[in-house]
């Protein structure tokens, strides 16, 4: 057995989560988002279990072409769009879709030469001060996309929630209604939703859906947790004891001495740390799963390894295989604990972590 962290990569709950967007929006397209390596979870490795998608979604073009040299051939989106011709050249020569976001781009779309049209989508800043055009200026912008011989057909009118998270907040509904009359104006198929929007707001659900969260099961509230949408946790985390020894009431643990023993009791050592990109920042209340049940994370978290409580776990053994989080331990409560957002620790994973995809549709895992 390994005493180095893995991730574990269940595909199997991956086809779930996805399942359940559909149920939650039916008769809706999906746009996988998969940006940032799949939310920490592995690409190109996912793909297959991704292959009901209607198509996937990037941020940036060289994460699109490192999908098309790994196979992927299916609707692909870039949702930050292109800076240069010679971006949009290669946008072009490998079917990739274009979010359009600033009126450079349309120029460049009215100047260029293109070896065959590009489906875009045009972004409307309905609130978000991010990306996107103001309302105002849409419909003009639109009629000049349309008429463009770089554009396929009409662009496709998108837009993206500052505060879906947050259930209760007004903010989400004036995002809504700033973008409802365009699309009645200018038709065709439109997408709003992200997963919070997915799962709290059905009045964003539009035409194309963009999942990225949900899809990896993780919740997108900050008040509940994905069991209660259903969701399966794709991504489990886990290391091994690597030691395990008496220390004396009175002794400190680790960095700093932070943590003092309050009486003599075992500590257990597990082979994981912020170089792998477990947090460093957390609290007493921090916790790891052991044989199924709860230990306290006591004294610094370092660059290799954490240390352990293991006043609950006479039983324990080096080798045992510690879960920092997925299965049984919700990486939204680490996320917590941590006061960040499960999306950084999901994307936080480093590149000496091994992955392993486990798809009982495939032979791997
Ligand atoms: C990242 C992203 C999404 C997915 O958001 P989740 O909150 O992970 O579901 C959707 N749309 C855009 C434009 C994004 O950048």
């Amino acid at each position: 057995m390994p005493h180095a962290p893995i991730a574990r990569i269940n595909a199997n709950a991956l086809r779930h989560n996805l399942n359940r967007v559909r149920a939650c929006a039916p008769g809706r397209q999906v746009m996988a988002v998969v940006k940032a390596n799949a939310y920490g979870h592995g690409l190109p490795a996912l793909l297959p279990a991704l292959d009901s998608a209607d198509a996937l979604a990037v941020a940036r073009l060289g994460e699109a072409l490192t999908l098309r040299q790994a196979g992927y051939t299916g609707r692909l989106v870039v949702l930050g769009g292109v800076a240069d011709e010679s971006a949009l050249q290669e946008a072009a020569g490998h079917s990739l879709e274009l979010v359009v976001h600033q009126h450079h781009q349309i120029e460049m779309l009215h100047r260029s030469r293109l070896p065959r049209p590009l489906t875009c989508w045009l972004k409307v800043d309905t609130g978000m001060h991010r990306l996107g055009l103001e309302p105002a200026e849409v419909p003009a912008a639109f009629a000049r996309l349309a008429a463009s011989d770089a554009v396929a057909g009409q662009p496709l009118l998108m837009t993206h929630l500052a505060n879906a998270d947050d259930r209760g907040d007004p903010r989400t509904g004036a995002q809504l209604a700033a973008f409802q009359p365009l699309a009645r104006q200018l038709g065709g198929p439109v997408s709003i939703a992200n997963s919070a929007g997915i799962l709290g707001w059905p009045a964003s659900h539009g035409d194309w859906l963009r999942p990225g969260l949900m899809l990896y099961g993780v919740s997108p509230f900050a008040d509940d947790s994905a069991a209660d949408h259903d969701l399966q946790p794709v991504m489990t985390l886990q290391t091994r004891l690597i030691a395990i020894k008496r220390v004396s009431r009175g002794e400190p643990i680790g960095y700093g001495g932070r943590w003092i023993c309050p009486e003599d009791m075992m500590v257990g050592v597990a082979g994981i740390g912020y170089g792998d990109g477990y947090p460093r920042e957390l609290p007493e209340s921090a916790r790891v799963l052991l044989h199924g049940k709860r230990a306290p994370v006591v004294g610094r978290v370092s660059m290799d390894m954490i240390t352990l409580d293991l006043r609950d776990h006479a039983d324990a053994a080096v080798g045992d295989a510690v879960v920092l989080w997925g299965e049984g331990l919700p990486v939204e409560e680490v996320a917590r604990w941590a006061g960040t957002i499960p999306y950084t620790l999901l994307c936080g994973i480093t590149s000496r972590v091994e992955m392993a995809i486990h798809d009982s549709r495939t032979s791997s895992g």
